[in-house]
């Protein structure tokens, strides 16, 4: 994670702040304010959520609120996004395995069980390796016997999903079977009413990998979009298993007609957030700057192939300048070589 920022330059979340620090009685308010801003000045940004909530960090697992009912908890391995109210907990992704009972004891600490479904943005294994722990804390909606619940709350994601992380019988499977999704849907988009809220998990085909969902909640404005989104990096083209770049341009393009900026009354800070796949919170603005680096790369890595170079030549002209410094890394899982490299083999794929 990148220091203490986890929301966009501009954090929205000023009104918390405020409710959080007015003072029950104040009989000296100068003295108050005083000590107010020198408490706000020595605590980093995500220090509210604890002071709301109650909320401490459960082991390595931050909780940080974006929406009055809307919570991001950081430093599980993926970034995982719940949705709370009357009906129970909505969990997208659930972390590393090894994360998974710092994740149910920061989820449970929300106060709004049982957790209802657990969904999967992509087969990751830092996005689906908490689902057991996670189902087994929670309760489906059961239709036959109303709100009694079924005995584990139910494991939503594309179809490819479970594909990826099940085997054809006789093989190996890279999952157990606790794990796997326990709903899968195959339709472009899966809607339900939950919470008082339409949420909508939208499939965007072949972009990170060929079974990502992004989860759209209507009402609170919130988009948790996986790996598609990734402001640490460059984005993690999985050509090995059905991504590819011009579906995560696409993928990019389709949050862009999700998500509104501030705009026309700036000044309230209003606006769609984006919950990625890893790192800070994001915003229509610097979903846009995502797009745009996307793109360029792309196009600049077509041209040479056009003009018949070869990917150790496209490598040594550097086609990610002017991203790099932002994006780019020489070192760790996903490096500017390798996101070069899978958009050539992507793009050469097609031309042959
Ligand atoms: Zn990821």
């Amino acid at each position: 994670m990148e220091g203490r920022r986890l929301l966009p330059a501009a954090a929205p979340q000023m009104k918390y702040q405020r409710t959080a620090l007015r003072a029950p009685r104040v009989t000296a308010p100068v003295l108050w304010l005083a000590a107010l801003v020198l408490i706000r000045l020595a605590v980093p940004d995500a220090w509210h959520v604890h002071a709301q909530n109650g909320a401490a960090p459960a082991g390595d697992v931050e909780t940080v609120q974006i929406r009055p009912n809307v919570y991001v908890l950081f430093g599980a391995g993926g970034n995982i996004t719940v949705h709370t109210g009357v009906d129970g907990a909505i969990v997208v992704d659930s972390g590393t395995a090894a994360m998974a009972d710092a994740v149910l004891a920061a989820v449970q600490r929300l106060k709004s069980q049982p957790i209802r479904y657990v969904i999967n943005t992509s087969a990751d294994p830092d996005h689906v390796g908490g689902n057991a722990k996670l189902a087994a804390a929670g309760a489906a909606f059961n239709n036959n016997a109303q709100f009694i619940g079924a005995a584990t709350a139910e494991v939503v994601a594309r179809e490819e999903v479970l594909l990826r992380m099940s085997a054809p019988s006789g093989a190996q499977s890279p999952f157990p079977t606790a794990v796997w999704p326990t709903e899968t849907f195959t339709q472009r988009v899966k809607s339900m009413y939950v919470n008082d809220d339409g949420v909508q998990i939208m499939h965007m085909p072949a972009a990170h990998s060929d079974g990502d969902s992004v989860v759209f909640f209507r009402r609170a404005d919130v988009i948790a979009t996986g790996d598609i989104l990734d402001l640490r990096r460059f984005p993690m083209i999985d050509t090995e298993r059905g991504g590819t770049v011009q579906g995560e341009i696409d993928a990019l393009n389709s949050l862009l007609v999700l998500a509104i900026p501030p705009m026309p009354l700036v000044y309230r800070e209003a606006r769609t957030l984006l919950v990625p796949g890893h790192g800070r919170v994001a915003d229509h603005a610097e979903l846009v700057d995502y797009r745009d680096m996307v793109t360029v790369v792309r196009d600049i890595v077509e041209h040479a192939i056009k003009k018949g170079m070869s990917l150790p030549e496209i490598k040594a002209s550097n086609p990610t300048a002017g991203f790099r410094a932002q994006y780019g890394s020489d070192t760790g899982p996903w490096t500017t070589e390798m996101f070069v490299e899978a958009v050539y083999n992507d793009l050469r794929g097609k031309r042959q």
